[in-house]
């Protein structure tokens, strides 16, 4: 489970996580959604530890995220991302882009990380693409790369930060098909997306996030139909 307590943050004098309490269990699905600025991205990027957070804890599985960066790496060992842009190595093709980090990090031989590779890259329906560069694969084929190589690091939750809003629309329903495989197989996410009919078909809970504050956490039938503040409501206003 990954547990933030009384999580805060600043960026100078700016507060942009403003004590967020969250668990996530083992096999949750969590959406995350709100305005433009309200700390979606902040909030999974102090997850993953690309940012540091000033008050509070993060723990992943009762290890505490330190500030001294001592175990940083060992939490993203466990942690995978994707992100809105796919930052694929543009000089590596797919398999190798996928082959790097579990060589480089997990130290395993380059026969495992091959198969291991090839594996994910079935799971992602882009066997076939293997020996692609980056630049001769869609932009849809290249997210599904992203998530593969993901993967590949074994990790115990994937956070997506706006993973099909770089992509041309018909594009963003390959890459929702396999993310809503991956939360079938079982996979911990959080997610931050503005895509609802997925938040509907895998979300346990949908968080809404308004100014670094955690609004409202609810099931997506209660959220979509009942929210409880007039920021959410406002925010549905607009995006339904
Ligand atoms: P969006 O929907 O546009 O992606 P978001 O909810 O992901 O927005 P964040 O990117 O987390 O929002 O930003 C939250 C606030 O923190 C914003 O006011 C933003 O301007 C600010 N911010 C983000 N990154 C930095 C940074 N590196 N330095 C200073 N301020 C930052
Ligand atoms: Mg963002």
């Amino acid at each position: 489970a990954i547990r933030l307590e009384h999580v805060s943050k600043w960026f100078g004098k700016l507060k942009v996580l403003q004590d967020v309490d969250l668990t996530v269990n083992r096999g949750e699905h969590i959406v995350l959604c709100g305005p433009s600025g309200s700390g979606k991205s902040t909030l999974i990027r102090c997850i993953n530890r690309i940012e540091e957070v000033q008050e509070g804890r993060i723990l992943v599985d009762g290890v505490e995220l330190r500030g001294d960066g001592r175990n940083a790496e060992d939490i993203r060992r466990h942690v995978g991302m994707v992100f809105q842009q796919f930052n694929l190595f543009p000089h590596m093709t797919a398999l190798e882009n996928c082959m790097l980090a579990p060589r480089r990090i997990h130290r395993i031989g380059k026969d495992e990380a091959r198969a291991r590779a090839m594996g994910h890259l079935e799971r992602v329906h882009l066997a076939d693409h293997a020996q692609k560069y980056p630049a001769q694969l869609s932009g849809g084929q290249q997210q599904r790369v992203a998530i593969a190589r993901a993967l590949c690091m074994n990790p115990d939750i994937l956070l997506f930060d706006e993973p099909t809003s770089a992509l041309d629309p018909e594009m963003v329903k390959e890459v929702l098909d396999t993310m809503v495989e991956l939360a079938d197989a079982g996979i911990t996410m959080i997610c931050v997306t503005h895509e609802m009919g997925f938040a509907r078909a895998v979300a346990h809970r949908v968080i809404f996030m308004d100014r670094g504050e955690i609004l409202e956490s609810a099931p997506p039938e209660e959220f979509f139909s009942a929210p409880r503040h007039e920021r959410a409501r406002t925010f549905l206003g607009q995006i339904l």
